[in-house]
């Protein structure tokens, strides 16, 4: 009898490795998957599938893509033991795979099509659905001629081919539980009525009259909570859902024949009538599958839902816009319907009324002077409360790129931008006549400066100096239109400046080329998510990147430096070559510099999207850290123009800069550990 796990004893000495060893298998199963993100010399994902007492294990060093267009080499390796199932850690230096090894993924897996494994390794051909939290559908293995033990993996065409990054439903749902949402919950309700709408805070959706309802598919069964009528329209629609399972949130429309939404009309349609414009309006998503996501974020719900919905005539997404509701609610007033729901987008789905829904309705805004609905993109934008000035001056002559473009692009990413802005001291950098011309740093909010600005008076050299403080999109805009090309706000906030909410370390290249960034950002990703944390990448916008660690509360700026002057020895210590903490520029030897000394009161650092003042019109872009493996990524791929389209497919990679603080006090000890042992 050969031992199958003979291989992956000999690669390896447990006294040395925190890797299990293997225990005689107690369980001989056929269902588990699990995939590892092992970042190695190379990075790679590592999927692993139990088989006959051990776990069937190929490296991808490409990850998944849910395209089925997209082929990646996965290359067999050796069985791993089913202990290897829950493993996660990091293999010290000198060990085989030496690295980080985190579970990405796992869950329950069938063999499909070629139902027995002895048929399925005869062919060189493998299909298996799995059921993870990230990977969801049939995945298809090819044996390739090419090689000895490389294989090809790829996705069947099925309901989850195609329609997202690496991820089935696009969110993180590594913390979700597992519970069925009953079709009999309340559904959550506005609770108040107003008139703002103008909160970056928030989302505004038009409000539909109709029956209210949620509606749910498991499988090919679908169900209505508020009637047992199911047109056939509307059943169809839900089946077409890309999923197995989900319960989704909405209002059943029918319309008149004015046109308009008519509970008459819907009766007809409930009672097995016809009726014009019948359509599910959904906007909300409150299971997937498995997985309860009523504590997941309002936008990340949507982002989820719209994922789900093929563009099927009768089952439709209610889009909404963010921040600014102003033109949405204008156009509702204009076509003579009732109101806009005001949605804050950090918050979970709780039934019954609740005060984060707002109903806007258009009686109340009709009192109120409406602006013109906007044509986004092609006008500048219209100012509420400051006036625009120049907008026709160029600011990058290069490109031709006017100040007016440059607000543009601030409004259209203003709903991402404003919430790294909120609350904390902001420095100006002025450029009147563009990136060419003259700039001059300013501090103080200067005398004349518009009544309605918010100005917090700080602290400085004895004096207290006010200082902008830019909450919404019309200061936004009125620091721009100042000639603020950039933003330069601090790490702390009004009110706790002496703590601040990130850790940053600063990769500042000056000669060096980016592609030394690039491998010492890998370097400081490796390192920080070794220690436990859970680190955040972008550009700066010209040449260098920002590493940030968000922290929980109670830290110092002491804290941070200290911990991140830590962090850069060790890296200088691993890429001496490349890396350097030396603070005079001409003693840098062409090296990128690892800046600590940021994370000092009243030092600022540049927030993801802002523009800079260089060429090309770039912007500091957040990232996903497997982008650093993309060939082609430069700096420069990021700017005004594109930043937009970017944060519509993605949205703000950055948000857990401010929903996901960290403890640094286990990060320090391991660190410590790091430093003692390499
Ligand atoms: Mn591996």
């Amino acid at each position: 009898m050969v031992d199958p796990l003979a291989e992956y004893r000999k690669k390896r000495d447990f006294r040395a490795t925190p890797e299990p060893e293997p225990a005689p298998p107690a369980r001989r199963g056929n269902d588990v998957f699990v995939v590892h993100r092992h970042e190695a010399r190379q990075l790679h994902y590592d999927l692993r599938l139990e088989h006959d007492g051990v776990l069937k294990s190929w490296a991808v060093p490409r990850g998944f893509s849910f395209d089925p267009g997209d082929k990646h080499l996965a290359v067999r390796t050796e069985d791993h033991p089913l202990e290897y199932e829950h493993f996660h850690g990091r293999i010290p230096k000198g060990q085989y795979g030496a690295g980080t090894m985190q579970i990405w993924d796992r869950g329950r897996y069938e063999l499909v099509k070629i139902p027995s494994w002895e048929e399925a390794m005869e062919r060189g051909e493998l299909k298996v659905v799995l059921h993870g939290r990230r990977l969801r559908g049939e995945w298809h293995l090819v044996r390739t001629r090419q090689a000895k033990n490389s294989w090809l993996l790829f996705k069947s065409k099925d309901l989850y081919a195609g329609h997202s990054r690496a991820s089935a439903l696009g969110i993180d749902l590594d913390t979700t539980p597992a519970a069925n949402v009953p079709l009999t919950l309340p559904p959550m309700r506005w609770q108040g009525e107003g008139e703002k709408a103008h909160d970056s805070d928030f989302v505004f959706e038009m409000e539909f009259a109709g029956l209210r309802t949620l509606a749910e598919k498991r499988g090919e069964a679908v169900a209505l909570a508020a009637t047992d009528a199911m047109p056939a329209a509307i059943a169809a629609g839900l089946r077409a859902l890309r999923c197995h399972t989900a319960v989704l949130d909405g209002v059943l429309v029918a319309l008149g024949s004015d046109g308009r939404p008519d509970p008459a009309a819907l009766a007809q349609a409930l009672a097995g009538g016809t009726a014009n414009g019948l359509a599910y309006y959904a906007f909300d998503l409150l299971q997937w599958e498995e997985f309860d996501l009523r504590n997941h974020a309002l936008l990340e719900r949507k982002a989820g839902l719209r994922t789900l919905l093929s563009d099927h005539a009768h089952v439709q997404f209610v889009d909404h816009v963010a921040g600014d509701g102003t033109a949405l609610l204008a156009a509702i007033v204009q076509a003579g319907l009732p109101a806009a729901i005001a949605k804050r987008i950090t918050s979970p789905y709780r039934s019954g009324p609740d005060p984060a829904w707002l109903r806007l309705p258009a009686a109340n805004a009709a009192a109120a002077p409406i602006p013109p609905p906007r044509r986004q993109a092609q006008n500048p934008p219209t100012p509420a409360r400051w006036r625009p000035s120049n907008l026709e001056k160029v600011y990058w002559p290069a490109e031709g790129y006017t100040k007016g473009d440059l607000l543009t692009y601030y409004r259209s990413i203003a709903d991402v931008l404003l919430p790294h802005l909120r609350d904390r001291p902001l420095h100006l950098n002025r450029f009147p006549d563009g990136i060419d011309g003259k700039s001059f740093y300013q501090r103080e909010v200067k005398e004349g400066a518009p009544p309605w600005l918010r100005v917090a008076p700080i602290p400085h050299d004895g004096a207290s100096v006010p200082h902008h403080v830019v909450d919404d999109l019309d200061t936004l805009l009125h620091v721009v239109n100042l000639g603020s090309i950039d933003l330069h706000p601090w790490l702390s906030r009004v009110g706790s400046l002496d703590q601040p909410d990130f850790a940053v370390l600063d990769l500042d290249p000056k000669q060096a080329p980016f592609v030394h960034v690039v491998r010492i950002a890998r370097a400081a990703g490796k390192l920080l998510r070794g220690i436990g944390l859970r680190p955040l990448l972008k550009t700066s916008g010209k040449s260098g990147m920002h590493v940030f660690v968000p922290l929980q509360r109670g830290y110092s700026y002491d804290h941070s430096k200290m911990f991140l002057e830590a962090v850069a020895r060790v890296l200088v210590r691993e890429l001496p070559d490349i890396a350097t903490v030396e603070r005079m520029p001409d003693q840098r030897d062409g090296k990128v510099y690892l800046d600590f000394l940021q994370n000092r009161r009243s030092q600022t650092i540049v927030p993801p999207y802002s523009a800079r003042p260089v060429r090309g019109a770039s912007v500091s872009a957040p990232l996903f850290w497997d982008e650093l493996e993309d060939d082609d990524l430069t700096p420069l791929r990021f700017t005004i123009k594109t930043m937009p389209a970017r944060v519509e497919a993605v949205g703000d990679l950055f948000r857990k800069a401010l929903d996901d603080p960290q403890d640094l006090l286990p990060a320090i000890a391991l660190l410590e550990d790091v430093l003692r042992h390499g």
